[in-house]
């Protein structure tokens, strides 16, 4: 008789999300849009499109599950001297999405609800990656590089479009904008990322950041906003030593 095969090395547990309300919200894969508002675009020295015919595809990269954290603490990381914040939409998919590719119409329905993030991104490492052709997952796929707030139902968020996303830093804010200012609204970038990849429930989509990012340093305290709708509190620790 033969012993069913054990795991050699613990299993890993998904990060979890707390729901508004009650629950949570075991992450399976995290995707991110870049240059998905024209004014971070041009900051960025990238071009923005001149209209919604000619923006081309989204550019798309994605971070490691457990890159996202929820506590009110994100260490510093190593092997960067210019941490960048870009606050973000966060979407959250309840449902998986049919076999093929999601219409823009059947879309909406997938998200279960709406967070706020910071796509912390190693910007000196994205220069040298972008100057040289290469990846990006060192500037962007980081340990705790994905620090998100509580999950609220997208009921309870309604129409987004209207709603502000900012970003505050030791009090002052940095970023600022309207959802109306996205190049690829929520069902318009679902409807892309299906043609890529599988979507199912658990997967994070996080939107874009608007223009303003900048550099954090240990012990910068940061608050990121939807409106009076959704609210994350951090603090930069100092790198562990
Ligand atoms: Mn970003």
């Amino acid at each position: 008789m033969t012993e069913p095969a054990r795991d050699v090395v613990p299993a890993i547990e998904p990060v979890r999300l707390s729901v508004r309300g009650g629950g949570r919200f075991p992450v399976r894969r995290v995707y991110c849009v870049g240059r998905n508002f024209a004014d971070h675009a041009k900051e960025m020295g990238a071009e923005a499109p001149a209209s919604k015919a000619a923006r081309g595809v989204p550019v798309f990269f994605a971070k490691p599950a457990d890159a996202v954290v929820t506590g009110d603490a994100v260490p510093y990381p190593g092997a960067t001297q210019d941490l960048h914040h870009e606050v973000e939409l966060v979407v959250a998919l309840g449902a998986d999405a049919p076999a093929g590719v999601l219409d823009v119409e059947d879309a909406q329905a997938l998200v279960f609800g709406y967070t706020v993030g910071l796509d912390l991104t190693r910007r000196d490492l994205q220069a040298v990656a972008k100057a040289r052709g290469l990846p990006w997952d060192i500037a962007k796929g980081f340990d705790a590089s994905a620090p998100v707030g509580e999950l609220v139902r997208a009921a309870d968020v309604g129409t987004l479009a209207p709603r502000a996303l900012s970003l505050e830093v030791n009090g002052e804010r940095r970023q600022s904008s309207t959802l109306y200012q996205l190049i690829w609204d929520v069902p318009e970038i679902l409807h892309e990322l299906s043609k890529l990849f599988a979507l199912r429930a658990g997967d994070l989509v996080f939107m874009g950041t608007p223009a303003g990012v900048a550099a954090l340093q240990p012990g910068d305290r940061c608050i990121a906003r939807l409106d009076d709708v959704i609210e994350l509190h951090l603090r930069i620790t100092p790198p562990p030593v």
